[in-house]
């Protein structure tokens, strides 16, 4: 190869490596502590209701639900006197804080307030009752304090701390939470996104939960923290797949085989492979992200995706959590058949959950497996139990949501790595995409590995350090709007 091919194509690689390398935050001023005494047993006040949600509804204590909302008039009295609060139901609380600007559009900030069982799972129990609420050596005990009555806590004193202050937002603010996420969100979000759409609002940003600042996430960031800002969400879907037939005694079966072996062949052909790979714009957002923090060569892998996609690919595609982030996942998740075992059933039927991924959409996917499944007389349909959904991405250019978060986090926590992010699991806001042109999914708690694992786990906990900063947060970034 000619010499000046060689140092071209070094020029054309190392360029983008030192734009991105220099690229770093703007000098702003470091924002203002907050100081809430009172804050960490308001918290725990709220853990101690047990709003469980239960896959069998006729389990859920709804009185719990209006406990939770009765108790947070008890305990916000300044944002009862100064914001319009709307409770239709034991399901939903909206809070309408009025701007002075209404030249501007409103920001809505999303939580909810139920909270998965919290069983004692695979012999591992709780070192504290996870309703306690207990305040133990700067640790804050219980169910929900990260996932995620800790976000409404944080809106809500970081209101009520700047009402007594006198301040007044500019921007008209929104706080609308829900009691049902964890179960699918159709009696809240959704019924509260309806009602908003039908009074004609339109959203600079809708903020819920999604991503965190996350510690010991890759070896390779030398124990930098990650904020994982979430700009979009994978899609759901689950496909019903069924092959219906003759029933009848299992003597004298029919030469092609039954609906079971039917089924299972069309399950076999389906499984044998993982949906195509692909890099969403988040993750490649995510990776030039880390490009100063890194040694040279990983920053130059990162900051040239157009060149190495490929290699990229082929390293997330080696663990279960990037693989997850590059493609559309798929997991057979039921199947049913017959009862006994000398009765050919009538119907056999499975059942494959899919979370779908930017770029990646419910009928290219269901197309890619009407086609694996040719020949079999198979049915394939969207299962329905839950709603479903495409991948939900920002509106061309929008981006003025990720910045306002992210100048937040450059002034509250100048030591993480702010990046973008794809959020896996599905939230309240996807029912508010018609609102808005940018959802952000971002709390702002500090999380090591083991916290993560206790969502939804065992011994959720929080320290009121982690807590302190994030009320610094969320001030600053309502100043800010
Ligand atoms: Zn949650």
């Amino acid at each position: 190869m000619p010499l000046i091919i060689i140092i071209l194509f070094f020029v054309l690689v190392f360029i983008p490596y030192l734009t991105l390398k220099k690229r770093d935050n703007p000098d702003l001023p470091t924002a203002e502590s907050v100081e809430s005494a009172e804050f960490p047993e308001k918290l725990a006040a709220l853990i101690r209701i047990p709003t469980v949600s239960w896959t069998d509804e006729s389990k859920v204590d709804v009185g719990q639900l209006t406990a939770f909302q009765d108790k947070l008039t008890e305990l916000f009295p300044l944002i009862h006197r100064e914001m319009e609060r709307e409770v239709p139901d034991p399901y939903r609380i909206t809070y309408k804080w009025e701007g002075s600007d209404k030249n501007l559009e409103p920001v809505l900030f999303l939580g909810h307030y139920d909270v998965v069982p919290a069983e004692e799972e695979g012999g591992e129990s709780w070192k504290q009752p996870p309703f306690s609420g207990l305040i133990e050596d700067g640790i804050l005990w219980g169910r929900g304090t990260l996932d995620i009555k800790s976000q409404i806590a944080l809106l809500m004193e970081t209101a009520e701390i700047l009402i007594k202050e006198g301040f007044k937002p500019e921007r008209t603010l929104y706080f609308a939470f829900g009691g049902d996420e964890e179960i699918s969100g159709t009696k809240g979000a959704q019924r509260t996104a309806a009602e908003l759409k039908a009074k004609g609002l339109h959203f600079a940003m809708v903020m819920d939960e999604g991503g965190v600042i996350a510690e010991d996430m890759l070896s390779f960031l030398k124990g930098k923290p990650v904020a994982l800002i979430g700009q979009a969400e994978k899609g759901f879907i689950t496909f019903k797949i069924s092959a219906r037939g003759e029933s009848g005694h299992s003597a004298m079966p029919p030469a092609e085989g039954t609906v079971v072996s039917r089924l299972a062949e069309g399950t076999a052909r389906i499984g044998k492979r993982r949906q195509p790979a692909l890099l969403p714009p988040q993750i490649k957002g995510m990776l030039k992200s880390f490009v100063p923090h890194v040694p040279l060569p990983l920053g130059v892998v990162f900051a040239n995706i157009w060149l190495t996609a490929p290699l990229i690919k082929k390293i997330f595609a080696g663990g279960r959590t990037t693989d997850s982030l590059i493609r559309s996942t798929q997991a057979f998740t039921v199947v049913r058949a017959g009862e006994q075992e000398n009765i050919i059933p009538g119907e056999a039927v499975t059942m494959v959950n899919h979370r779908i991924v930017p770029g990646d959409s419910m009928a290219a996917l269901k197309a890619r497996h009407e086609k694996k499944l040719k020949g079999l007389d198979l049915v394939i349909e969207d299962a329905g139990n839950w709603p479903s959904n495409d991948p939900i991405v920002p509106d061309a250019g929008a981006s003025q949501g990720y910045s306002w978060v992210k100048e937040t986090l450059a002034q509250t926590h100048p030591e993480v790595i702010a990046s973008p992010y794809l959020v896996n699991g599905s939230t309240d806001s996807k029912y508010y995409r018609e609102l808005t042109g940018e959802i952000i999914r971002f709390t702002p708690l500090i999380l090591s590995p083991e916290d993560i694992a206790s969502v939804h786990g065992v011994n959720e906990k929080v320290s009121l350090e982690n807590l302190n900063r994030a009320l610094c947060f969320y001030r600053t970034l309502i100043k800010k709007l």
